[in-house]
């Protein structure tokens, strides 16, 4: 599967982190954007490199679209849960 930012196709590595707002560091694109401490779902992920805001679903650039339509539909349920919720990069490659 190749992931990298939508918008300056940057790869994250195995070491990149992101962190939840209950406090977890982690590698966002191991668990399609859901924390493992608390199991909340992020819809928006930010490059560590150009520090935008993407869907999560658009770092995936060659998923199944059975798979990319599974993952879209949670994200919708969640979104309707949690409207302003983005997850923020630690600011670390
Ligand atoms: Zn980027
Ligand atoms: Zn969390």
């Amino acid at each position: 599967m190749e992931i990298y930012c939508p918008k300056c196709t940057w790869e994250p590595g195995p070491h990149s982190r992101w962190m939840c707002h209950c406090g977890h560091h982690w590698n966002a694109f191991e668990t399609q954007g859901r924390c493992p401490q608390c199991h909340f779902r992020w819809q928006h992920t930010q490059c560590h490199a150009c520090a935008e805001w993407s869907p999560h679903v658009d770092w995936y650039h060659d998923l199944p679209e059975i798979d990319l339509e599974a993952m879209l539909e949670e994200v919708a349920e969640a979104k309707q849960a949690e409207p302003q919720q983005r997850l923020r990069g630690t600011g670390h490659p």
